[in-house]
């Protein structure tokens, strides 16, 4: 009679992590919270010859609940980061080449009884309004005069859900979260992985041998090795899901520069004829790139461009081409590894949300822990969880490149692509009845999704039949008070750089 070989259940007491990253020392550093240091021990892999992928500068609001679980003051991480706030992004010839809008990390306008804003300002527009949807936004016009406060400052219809996060030296962010980490008793373990060992019968990964001859063994592996993806892919093969097709850009080139002026609280995101430029301000310098679809634009002259934009010097150190595959894995935990960051999937930097993916990745893998190696249905509720939220970021990336109205082959292109359902029923609902279908859970709401609609130039062909109970010149006058008080509250508002010179004293 054949046996059949069963795994016992084995408690987990050493949990390994490989690569030394944001997404690498993100884990560490929560997992070193959140788990009793008495009963699992953390160890972190990371080979200084290899490096990181060293962008990743701008970041999402969610970021401060990161920060504020590990019980980091605000003050102390921006000293540590050279960070600045951010209050959004500035997208500028997305729609057409002149076009220019935000996307606030807050709501716009505010409602009149059970009217809510977007149907007040269509209403508006009928009577004669001419100004922008996104006009009507304290954040963004605080932006614009390079201001800022905290929503405690501001009073009640302005601070609609408003929100900031920040720039930072993704480095030093890093660096911050190691010393945190390895004060919480996480040990970092310096050398390359050249060997992987596994184990019968399930093929779990039991040790990671490095190339100076330590072995680092474990019952749990977190692959943060970055595109490398050397235990997810590279050993256990999980299938990657590859939406180049409906993401073009696959290359970037970064170089910083030096600070010109004082920063500006959000990110700039400029549309060029195949792609992209990024400029994010920090305390002293500013993290600039170029994002390119390397099929209609060459590295040379990407790398022209971008030093051309910025004005800077042949000599200026250049990170690039960093080549990517937009995309995700089918299964980011497979057997006992579980991978996080840039091994786990990535689809491009615009609107910043891969440092946000590799938080909910952890935060979902601190929800789903389990005690001992018998974990197939916390692998299978994991998958199912890291899928959906991929899938909403990527319908809102498309979004910026399907909704254009340039002239170029690169743009024309992206309009032409055979869009996801999911993304078309909720371009085609809001187009006829201004509706937006939400997510019940993911990453963007409505205001993220008007902002990029009425940005790039859709407007809705009808309003809701509630809207009816105002008329149209009773809407355009509500607006406009509306629009009276945010000027008058931007105007008292303190300069961002009075805040940054000020951090650790006023808060
Ligand atoms: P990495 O930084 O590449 O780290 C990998 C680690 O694995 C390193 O420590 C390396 O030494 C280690 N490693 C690899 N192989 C081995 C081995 N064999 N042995 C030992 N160690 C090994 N995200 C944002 O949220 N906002 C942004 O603005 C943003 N901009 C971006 C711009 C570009 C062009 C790109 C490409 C990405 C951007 N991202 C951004 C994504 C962000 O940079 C990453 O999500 C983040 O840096 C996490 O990277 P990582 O830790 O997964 O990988």
């Amino acid at each position: 009679m054949m046996m059949q070989s069963v795994s016992r259940p084995k408690l987990i007491k050493n949990i390994v992590i490989l690569g030394g990253g944001t997404a690498g020392w993100m884990t560490a550093a929560a997992l070193s919270k959140a788990l009793k240091p008495d009963n699992i021990q953390i160890k972190l892999v990371e080979s200084e010859q290899i490096g990181t992928v060293g962008v990743g500068e701008a970041t999402i609001p969610h970021i401060r609940t990161f920060n504020s679980l590990l019980g980091i003051s605000e003050s102390e991480l921006m000293q540590a980061t050279e960070a600045t706030f951010k209050l959004g992004i500035q997208f500028k010839g997305w729609g057409n080449k002149d076009s220019d809008y935000f996307h606030p990390f807050s709501d716009f306008g505010e409602a009149y009884q059970q009217i809510n804003f977007q149907n007040l300002y269509l209403k508006a527009k009928q009577a004669g309004l001419k100004l922008p949807f996104d006009n009507f936004s304290t954040a963004i016009a605080a932006s614009r005069e390079k201001k800022f406060c905290f929503a405690q400052n501001l009073p009640p219809p302005l601070l609609n859900n408003y929100s900031y996060a920040y720039h930072l030296n993704a480095t030093a962010y890093a660096r911050f979260l190691r010393q945190y980490s390895e004060q919480r008793g996480v040990k970092r373990v310096e050398g390359k992985v050249t060997a992987i060992k596994t184990k019968l019968p399930d093929g779990d990964i039991c040790s990671l041998t490095l190339d100076n001859g330590k072995t680092v063994a474990g019952e749990l592996f977190i692959d943060c090795s970055g595109f490398r993806a050397l235990l997810i892919g590279q050993l256990l093969k999980s299938d990657y899901q590859d939406w180049s097709h409906w993401l073009k850009c696959d290359s970037a080139i970064a170089i910083q520069s030096p600070l010109h002026s004082s920063p500006h609280p959000y990110t700039q995101a400029i549309a060029h004829q195949a792609g992209w430029y990024w400029h994010i301000p920090l305390q002293t310098r500013c993290g600039n790139g170029i994002v390119y679809s390397s099929q209609y634009l060459s590295d040379q002259q990407a790398l022209v461009q971008l030093q051309a934009k910025i004005g800077l010097s042949k000599n200026a150190r250049i990170n690039g081409p960093i080549r990517f595959r937009p995309g995700v894995r089918q299964r980011a935990w497979v057997k006992n590894c579980i991978a996080i960051g840039l091994s786990s999937g990535f689809l491009e930097p615009l609107e910043s949300t891969s440092i946000h993916l590799i938080q909910a990745s952890i935060f979902k893998l601190i929800e789903l822990m389990p005690a001992d190696n018998q974990f197939a249905l916390a692998r299978a509720e994991y998958n199912r969880l890291i899928n959906y939220e991929y899938n909403t970021v990527r319908d809102f990336i498309i979004l910026h490149y399907y909704l254009n109205q340039r002239k170029e082959a690169f743009w024309q292109d992206c309009q032409s692509i055979d869009i996801p359902d999911s993304l078309k029923h909720k371009i085609e609902t809001f187009k006829l009845t201004g509706i937006l279908t939400e997510n019940q859970q993911g990453l963007f709401f409505k205001p993220s999704w008007q902002s990029v609609l009425f940005g790039q130039g859709l407007t809705p062909k009808q309003t809701d039949p509630r809207a009816d109970l105002m008329t149209n010149q009773q809407a355009l006058d509500f607006v406009l008070r509306y629009l009276d008080k945010q000027d008058e509250t931007v105007r008292q508002m303190p300069g961002h750089d009075c805040w940054l010179n000020q951090i650790g004293v006023m808060r």
